[in-house]
């Protein structure tokens, strides 16, 4: 089969087919050069390409896959800041802003979302939405309308988050029936283990969650353990539930922060429950430091946040996300999968030349959300990459790189440029 050649990039061996086993080794980054060609929108060749000596490649990755942001809520923090960083005020403003939210605004604040994600390499966001409350309603008619308008370009899934104790009531009941005759991908969350540890009425909710959600074939998706105490009191439940119940539906604990304090022994085995559970876990570096660890004022020492090493070794899946965006929650963060591995380098100790470093933001992340593709090419894939003008994993780390998307054999446009560059360029030279 012809096709077209794309010029010749460095690619990560963990996102090309492992059974092209006549493919040289990778280099001691875990890359290697390749000619890609493609056709009708699919990978239709992967040959090695020798570098000359002094000839510099880009990097290039298959796009990204976002495991958890919150779009009904991006972009509110010039409106409903939470000048004090900590999860009480975060809360307080979130339900503040939960009093004037319309479906136009949320559709707007998902649009924007969406174009930033995709043009910036990603190709399928898990968002939760707040459903409880006055916006509620307003939210989840926005966010199923872009759900539709976007299918071809993105994958959305939708999760409802409310208390956990809300799934053992019959307005939860109803939520989740109706929730569940969507067209779109819909799963069912909620919150547990924070600000405080489970009590009897959250494991009564939980239980019923965990019915409810394998009845209708929902996936499940928890904020778990958010806080610094608690101990994994959170996971430990939902694991222990999960294997009682025999749940057999996918059931992620994101967040997953407060385990992360146990000593190693007790963690350990808390990672091992999991894994036997079959949980799966989303780690959300960028909001937790942020808003977890908060004491007298001081720099944190301790910085709760899923232990991820730990739990890839027990054999939990493990995928990064974003969490928020310029929300009460967090005032940064762009929908940029690029900045949230640059970010999760130093703070987890992730290092993306090696195989477990990249996996969440790649394939793991593609597995925990069930997507059709992996993330790997290999014959009749998606022609579907994010090209750096970076040129290692250094230069990567270095600066964010400036990229161009690649999906379906096409090229993206890239994003506008910010709004205050004219400003600079008039500045004298
Ligand atoms: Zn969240």
């Amino acid at each position: 089969m012809t096709g077209s050649a794309l010029p010749p990039l460095l690619l990560p061996r963990a996102l090309i087919d492992p059974l092209r086993t006549d493919l040289p080794a990778a280099d001691a980054e875990g890359l290697l050069a390749v000619r890609l060609e493609h056709h009708a929108g699919l990978i239709s060749g992967i040959q090695p390409y020798q570098a000359r000596p002094g000839e510099q490649l880009p990097l290039a990755l298959t796009p990204l896959v976002e495991p958890h942001a919150h779009l009904d809520k991006a972009f509110t923090w010039a409106e409903h800041p939470n000048r004090a960083g900590s999860m009480a005020g975060a809360l307080a403003a979130n339900q503040q802003e939960h009093l004037s939210r319309s479906q136009e605004q949320v559709g707007r604040r998902g649009e924007r979302a969406l174009q930033r994600a995709w043009r910036q390499g990603s190709r399928a966001i898990r968002s939760h939405v707040d459903s409880l409350g006055p916006g509620a309603e307003a939210s989840w008619e926005a966010l199923l309308g872009l759900q539709q308008q976007w299918r071809d370009r993105l994958t959305l899934q939708l999760v409802a988050l409310v208390p956990v104790r809300h799934w053992a009531t019959e307005a939860g009941e109803r939520l989740a029936r109706r929730l569940s005759g969507e067209a779109g991908s819909v799963l069912l969350g909620g919150v547990l283990g924070a600000p405080f540890p489970p009590t009897p009425e959250d494991r009564a909710g939980l239980l019923a969650l965990l019915r409810l959600a394998d009845g209708l074939g929902c996936g499940v998706d928890l904020h778990v353990d958010e806080s610094a105490a608690g101990g994994g009191a959170g996971v430990a439940l939902v694991a222990r539930l999960v294997r009682q119940e025999r749940t057999a539906i996918p059931v992620t604990c994101s967040h997953s922060c407060s385990m992360s304090l146990l000593p190693a022994r007790r963690g350990q085995d808390l990672a091992e429950l999991m894994a036997e559970a079959g949980l799966a876990v989303v780690a959300l570096p960028t909001t937790n430091l942020w808003l977890l660890g908060h004491r007298d004022g001081n720099t944190p020492v301790a910085r709760p946040m899923a232990p991820i090493r730990q739990l890839q070794r027990a054999g939990v899946t493990v995928a990064v996300g974003g969490d928020n965006v310029q929300d009460p929650w967090f005032p940064g963060g762009d929908f940029d999968p690029l900045e949230l591995l640059r970010l999760t380098v130093p703070a987890a100790h992730l290092a993306p030349w090696q195989r477990q470093g990249l996996m969440p933001f790649t394939t793991a992340a593609s597995r925990l959300l069930g997507l059709a593709w992996d993330g790997v090419l290999r014959q009749g894939a998606p022609a579907d990459l994010v090209v750096l003008a970076a040129g290692s994993w250094s230069d990567l780390l270095a600066r964010t790189p400036q990229r161009r998307v690649l999906r379906q054999g096409t090229w993206l446009p890239g994003l506008d440029p910010a709004p205050l560059l004219p400003l600079l360029e008039a500045l004298p030279r």
